[in-house]
């Protein structure tokens, strides 16, 4: 298990993978709590099992896979079957999360998700970690990236911790308004800085 477990959070767009990537390119563990999320509940899991049990067979694909746009239909006019269903997988996901961090054999490890600061994933790290660009920038980036439509990430963003509050939040901020190329120097900075620390404290 590694001693300190570095978070990293920012808005859609910011560039968490573009950081988490470099990090990992390091030989750094990244987990990833989008990926968790899913893998909980993958064909066979027993929380797939129980959602199909509650919502009907109508939030399964034909291949046997969670329909995760029908669920999102489901649950995002209804509070009550919002709640039932995070009751059901956040412990799920933040066991899991916990586990893979705790398998972790780099010098330190990342947990990496968007919601960090929104939930108690906040407690399972050692140090906040923010990407951050402005705004437009950031709507720019991610419309390009997935074909959304500036309208669309608008109200993504409108659903996140505004930038002010989350840069407050922050023990470290990561300006990602630059090149690719400053990014990995600033990646590569950090880095150093990480395992000095993580050596102060094994
Ligand atoms: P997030 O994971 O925070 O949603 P991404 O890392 O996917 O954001 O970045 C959003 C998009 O912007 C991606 O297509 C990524 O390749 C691009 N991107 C990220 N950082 C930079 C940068 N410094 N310069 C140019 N493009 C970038």
């Amino acid at each position: 298990m590694t001693t300190l477990i570095v978070g990293i959070t920012g808005g859609i767009g910011s560039g968490k993978s573009a950081v988490t990537d470099r990090f990992a390119k390091l030989g750094i563990v990244v987990v990833d709590a989008d990926i968790v999320a899913r893998q909980v509940v993958e064909p066979g899991s027993e929380a797939l099992t129980a959602i199909a049990e509650h919502f009907g067979n109508d939030v399964i694909t034909p291949q046997g896979d969670l329909d995760r746009a029908e669920l999102r239909k489901r649950v995002f006019s209804d509070e009550s079957e919002r709640l039932w269903l995070e009751q059901l997988t956040h412990p799920l996901i933040g066991l899991s999360i916990t586990e893979q961090l705790r398998a972790a054999a780099s010098p330190y490890s990342i947990l990496s998700s968007p919601l960090l600061l929104e939930t108690n994933q906040r407690d399972m790290v050692d140090t906040v970690v923010v990407v951050d660009v402005p705004e437009t920038l950031q709507v720019e980036r991610a419309a390009r990236r997935d074909t959304n439509s500036e309208g669309q990430i608008r109200r993504i963003m409108a659903a996140q911790m505004p930038r002010q509050k989350r840069l407050e939040l922050a023990d470290t901020i990561i300006d990602n308004s630059g090149s690719l190329e400053t990014l990995d120097a600033e990646v590569e900075k950090l880095h150093q800085q990480f395992l000095e620390q993580a050596t102060k404290t094994a």
